[in-house]
């Protein structure tokens, strides 16, 4: 189906050509044809967009001073709003991304469900009164923190946009989205919910362009006051520093080598079919796949025999016209790197027992095979590095205290898992685990209330919960001489 969604950059209220006239072509990586065509924003758009939204974040602003309980009904409206759309947000994104199409409604009904519960904190970010001398008043306020920018990936581009701005709005800040270039359609929706929902000009604004250009622009910019950054580690750093010019406060949320521990008193069923979601979901295109497997030798064997019959069951497909159940990978060239580290874990001595190359079924597309591999040392590159693709490896130790070195001997912290039927080992090797998040005999899941976030290379600060509250609020403190 040819797209006919919204193609051009939206500043100040106003749907615009970029300044530049040029423009960004959408590829559908399942046809390998072009699906959309958008305007590019360059670094002279980027500025418009943050000078309108500092005008919209000012102290006198509409939205600034707005009364929380009608600020809750607007974040509502636009949740009312992408509702509406979900059935067309779930087809774009899946024709943008690859993802299937259960997969891209999952994640619009993600988004709903962060409107909403975002909403609900339009009037409980309270501050304290703190005790301090006799006849004196001391307490803090929390205040938005003004122009929020948010740079967002392709592998859920509709939720990790959604994830940052629905809290950044809650309080009271203004928004300049800057989605990826490999996927920039669904982010153009929020600008649509943002009308929908009437909100005042200059309070949502979305500029798809280039990374190195229209993202640097975006996330070195004098007047932004905190930057929001989901995306790889390397670029992350960079934002970081970029950050630094405006002083401004950055959250990153960056790449994962979640392991999978299991343990031999395990319920093997949930187990792998725990971790087969956790790998093979969104093509593996996961920061927090559970992508490194990290078993007890007395299960291992078992683990890998059924992990090896899942991955060759799945069936293969993208975009709406078939219903399989994973999807290409975004591009070529992500196609290809993942291919080059399935050669380098050959190469370096490991075993693969299921995939490993280009499905023949397919002769286009940027498919990948589902792909498990055993006899994996911790030290192979397979084992260290974010493939961010269908990749499973599997690791082999032979005791508790050897399962949580491994796991922990990674540059990555943001997901980790744990299967076991033993309370007390639950729990002792969740408090030992170097990671953000910890699963219990779960899959990786979470919820708009729960926070998301890593520890070491993954990143710092968190998305989500009431942290994120905290992280678009700034405290003022009061102090009152009643003397
Ligand atoms: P990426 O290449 O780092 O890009 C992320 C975003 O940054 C894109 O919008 C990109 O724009 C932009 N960008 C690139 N260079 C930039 C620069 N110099 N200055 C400012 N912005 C720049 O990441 P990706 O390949 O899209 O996403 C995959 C990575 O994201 C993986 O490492 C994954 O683990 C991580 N991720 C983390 C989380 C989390 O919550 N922790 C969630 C999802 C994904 P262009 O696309 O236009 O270059
Ligand atoms: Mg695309």
């Amino acid at each position: 189906m040819e797209y006919s969604g919204p193609t051009e950059l939206y500043i100040g209220g106003e749907w615009r050509e970029a300044n530049s006239g040029e423009t960004i072509e959408s590829v559908d990586p399942a046809t390998e044809a072009v699906y959309a065509t958008v305007q590019k924003a360059d670094s002279s758009d980027v500025d418009e967009a943050v000078q309108a939204a500092a005008a919209a974040a000012d102290r006198e602003s509409d939205w600034r001073t707005m009364d929380p309980d009608d600020r809750r009904t607007a974040i509502h409206a636009m949740a009312d709003a992408i509702e509406e759309m979900k059935d067309e947000i779930a087809m774009v994104e899946s024709h943008d991304n690859g993802k299937t199409p259960f997969e891209a409604g999952l994640e619009v009904d993600m988004v709903i469900d962060t409107f909403r519960y975002y909403a609900g904190w339009t009037d409980k970010a309270t501050g304290d009164e703190i005790p301090v001398s006799n006849s004196r008043l001391n307490y803090t306020v929390r205040e938005p923190v003004g122009v929020t920018a948010h740079i967002s990936p392709w592998n859920y581009p509709f939720q990790l946009a959604g994830r940052s701005i629905a809290p950044a709005l809650a309080m009271g800040n203004s928004v300049v989205l800057k989605p990826s270039e490999q996927t920039p359609l669904s982010a153009l929706y929020y600008a649509r919910a943002a009308e929908e929902a009437g909100l005042s000009a200059g309070t949502v604004n979305i500029v798809p362009g280039i990374g190195s250009e229209a993202g640097a622009a975006l996330s070195g910019h004098e007047g932004v006051n905190h930057v929001t950054f989901t995306g790889s580690t390397g670029v992350g750093r960079t934002i970081q520093r970029s950050a630094a010019a405006a002083v401004a406060d950055v959250d990153l949320e960056l790449g994962g080598k979640g392991p999978a521990i299991v343990f031999p008193d395990a319920d093997l069923d949930a187990a792998s079919r725990g971790i087969q979601y956790g790998i093979f979901m969104n093509a593996g295109q996961m920061c927090w796949a559970n992508s490194r497997v990290v078993v007890h030798e007395d299960v291992a064997d078992e683990l890998v025999d059924r992990m090896s019959t899942i991955a060759e069951r799945i069936p293969l497909g993208g975009g709406i016209d078939d219903d399989g159940q994973m999807g290409p990978v975004v591009n070529e060239e992500q196609q290809q790197e993942i291919l080059d580290y399935i050669e380098t874990g050959r190469r370096e001595g490991a075993t693969v027992v299921a995939g490993g190359g280009v499905p023949e079924s397919k002769d286009t597309g940027y498919f990948v095979e589902p792909t498990v591999f055993a006899d994996v040392d911790n030290n192979m590159t397979i084992a260290r590095e974010e493939i961010f693709g269908p990749v499973l490896v599997v690791i082999e130790v032979s005791d508790e205290q050897e399962a949580i070195e491994v796991a922990n001997d990674s540059q990555y912290g943001l997901t980790s898992c744990v299967w076991t039927n033993d309370l007390t080992r639950a729990h002792t090797v969740a408090d030992h685990l170097d990671y953000g998040m910890v699963m219990i005999n779960e899959t990786p899941n979470t919820w708009p209330q729960t926070p998301f976030g890593g520890t070491k290379q993954s990143g710092h600060g968190r998305a989500q919960g009431k942290q994120a509250v905290e992280s678009f609020t700034e405290v003022k403190n009061v102090h009152v001489n009643l003397e």
